[in-house]
């Protein structure tokens, strides 16, 4: 009995490690027997019919690399009913039975309106170097971006040490601030300002007044670039402000937090999200995304995806008041 067919791409947003998952899904696929089918840059390439096929020497040597082998996009066809009829007719042209999907919480949106409207089933892989995707307790890119943006901030400590100075660091974070709050707590910042809190700003207020006199001090404030406050060169000049006498700094770190070779964590994530797409299929499960929850493989339906935020409780307070003494 020949077995369906599978296509598999990439969504939204690159991270580091959607290659690995990449490889993974591909080399599960050959291992179950399904033929498997690349769709290159995602929705779009789904409306051009760019569809190549893979399998398991076509993924060969990846798993160390960045970006995607399969090339990424934000589609605004995709949002229009006769692109995406283009889309669903190119699928069944070749077969397609179920779709592997690596996004973040838009392209799952994506994935329930295609599954509804085409009957083709989706499974949904989450990758945001964000990590506010629910269904999973950590997505794809994430650990790799936390530590870039930490080295980074480690370098930048030198210089505000051998200079006296206050440095804003923006790293990224759309409406989240997981980034901000591990990088900054790993690198001992002074501030972590972060969109899911207002009280980090009189915690930052407190902190500098504690330690102004101290003669060779640096400083450094990681900024999520969504927080309410509007980025680094902002609240630069809010501090300014109100501290006249302080040297300030910003450096914003931007793309270099979704690019080169995933960690060692990533890697092994993908691999395992990317053989539990496929396992997924091989189950008979419909319509569902593969995360890892208390260290498991869970299937969680796509309908219940959504963003994820990041709860700043008193304890997380009480920890950043500590280490500010
Ligand atoms: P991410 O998956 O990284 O969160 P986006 O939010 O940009 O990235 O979403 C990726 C793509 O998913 C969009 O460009 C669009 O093509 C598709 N998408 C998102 N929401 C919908 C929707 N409601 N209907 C159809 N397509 C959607």
């Amino acid at each position: 009995m020949t077995k369906s067919h599978i296509a598999i791409m990439t969504s939204g947003g690159d991270v580091p490690g959607l290659n690995a998952a990449i490889r993974a899904a591909v080399r599960a696929a050959s291992f179950y027997q399904y033929k498997i089918i690349g769709i290159e840059k995602g929705y779009e390439g789904l409306i051009d019919e760019a569809f190549l096929p893979l399998h398991s020497g076509s993924v060969s040597n990846i798993i160390s690399k960045g970006g995607t082998i399969l090339q990424s996009s934000r589609s605004e066809r995709f949002k229009e009913e006769k692109f995406r009829q283009i889309a669903y007719q190119n699928l069944k042209k070749h077969n397609i039975e179920h779709l592997i999907l690596i996004g973040g919480d838009g392209s799952m949106r994506g994935a329930q309106v295609l599954a509804k409207e085409s009957g083709i089933n989706v499974i949904g892989i989450p990758k945001t170097i964000d990590n506010d995707i629910t269904g999973t307790d950590f997505s794809i890119g994430f650990d790799t971006a936390t530590n870039i943006a930490m080295e980074a901030i480690d370098r930048i400590r030198d210089t505000a040490t051998s200079h006296h100075r206050l440095f804003f660091v923006e790293v990224m974070g759309r409406n989240a601030g997981y980034i901000a709050l591990e990088a900054g707590i790993a690198t001992g910042a002074e501030g972590i300002i972060i969109p899911e809190t207002n009280r980090d700003l009189q915690l930052l207020y407190d902190t500098i007044e504690q330690k102004k006199n101290w003669k060779n001090s640096s400083y450094i404030v990681v900024v999520a670039e969504g927080d309410e406050i509007g980025g680094a060169y902002r609240l630069e000049k809010t501090i300014q402000q109100k501290y006249p006498n302080i040297y300030t700094g910003v450096s914003i770190l931007g793309h270099i937090q979704r690019g080169g070779s995933p960690t060692c964590r990533d890697r092994n994530l993908a691999t395992k999200l990317g053989i539990a797409s496929i396992e997924a299929v091989n189950s008979e499960l419909k319509n569902v995304m593969a995360g890892v929850i208390h260290e498991n493989i869970q299937y969680t339906p796509l309908e219940n995806i959504g963003s994820r935020k990041l709860k700043i409780d008193d304890n997380i307070i009480k920890n950043l008041k500590i280490l500010s003494k």
